[in-house]
């Protein structure tokens, strides 16, 4: 993750990942009414994917809280017809989150003990993390911040104030985090002093040429681009599904950073692929790909000074 020159951006409103970092006069204006237009009805997402509408239920009773939001550009990568379609199961709700599991809780980081001045946290020495907003283009269902109190830890811009001199005042301090919700989501205004590129892609269906061809307008000179995924059952945990983003990612200019295990929110226990099965997928993904196209498979362990990393390595079987 780097930090880099702002780019020309419009005024408020909710980002999605596609969404060009510099927008042209007809665009002006585009990305906020896309997010505006973001699908929250379970019945009318159903409809537009032929999908049985008798799923709409458990959505709703699923989705209280945290419920559906999808754009409709995220829609539109989706297969008609396929109830397991990758890009679907992040974000529909499901009866499964309901059920309890155990380990799986409000706040698998421990994050609200890290928290050192409102909409700050600091977990990690020399690296600080900002809440920049609650908001998002898209409400991924394992989200580990899907409990997260954003209205306890305002992101307004007098506690971000706050923030930024707990920064200013701590030399120790080195890079800063933007995070939330999503900070591509904030105005131009309260983005013009930082900008913090990362992508988060979890499957390589949601790269397609629009996609790719954003990307290139934020790959200036000067911008470095990651991209962290999160390791999800029925989503990517294969070795081609994770060969192929990979692959997909490097092609439009990303690398891949992070592959993470899912943190253990509660309601999010049908997503989990236990550890040892994803150091082996790591593990077979670096025996058939070039180093660099292998993520870190990592954990966040609440008290441990960075992400745990484990793998790639080589199964010793191979
Ligand atoms: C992951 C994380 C970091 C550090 O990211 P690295 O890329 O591992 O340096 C810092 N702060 C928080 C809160 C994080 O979750
Ligand atoms: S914070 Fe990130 S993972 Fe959570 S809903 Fe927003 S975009 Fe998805």
């Amino acid at each position: 993750m780097i930090a880099a020159s702002q780019p020309d951006r419009q005024p408020d409103g909710a980002s999605p990942a596609s969404r060009p970092a510099r927008l042209v006069a007809d665009d002006r204006g585009r990305w906020q009414r896309e997010l505006a237009d973001a699908i929250t009805s379970p019945a009318k997402l159903l409809a537009m994917l032929d999908l049985d509408p008798a799923l709409a239920d458990a959505a709703i009773a699923a989705g209280t809280g945290f419920p559906l939001r999808v754009p409709h550009a995220f829609v539109r990568r989706m297969r008609r017809g396929d109830p397991r379609d990758p890009l679907l199961r992040q974000i529909l709700p499901l009866a499964a989150e309901l059920t309890t599991a155990p380990g799986f809780v409000a706040d698998p980081l421990a994050e609200q003990a890290s928290i050192a001045t409102p909409s700050l946290l600091h977990k990690y020495q020399g690296r600080a993390l900002i809440i920049t907003t609650g908001a998002c283009a898209v409400h991924c269902r394992y989200c580990f911040r899907r409990e997260f109190p954003y209205a306890d830890q305002a992101h307004d811009n007098p506690r971000q104030t706050l923030a930024l001199a707990a920064i200013a005042a701590d030399p120790t301090i080195t890079e800063v985090l933007l995070s939330g919700g999503d900070p591509l989501s904030l105005s131009d205004q309260r983005l013009s002093a930082l900008t913090t590129t990362v992508l988060h892609t979890n499957h390589a269906n949601e790269i397609d040429d629009e996609v790719c061809s954003a990307i290139q307008k934020l790959r200036q000179p000067h911008v470095t681009l990651l991209n962290q995924a999160v390791l999800l059952a029925g989503v990517n945990d294969s070795v081609d599904a994770l060969a192929e983003l990979s692959q997909k990612l490097f092609r439009c200019g990303v690398l891949p950073y992070y592959l993470h295990l899912l943190d253990q929110v509660r309601g999010t226990a049908h997503f989990d692929v236990c550890q040892s099965r994803a150091e082996e997928l790591v593990g077979l993904l670096a025996a058939r790909m070039p180093g660099y196209l292998v993520p870190r498979l990592a954990r966040e362990v609440p008290g441990q000074p960075a992400k745990v990393t484990l793998a790639p390595r080589l199964p010793l079987a191979l």
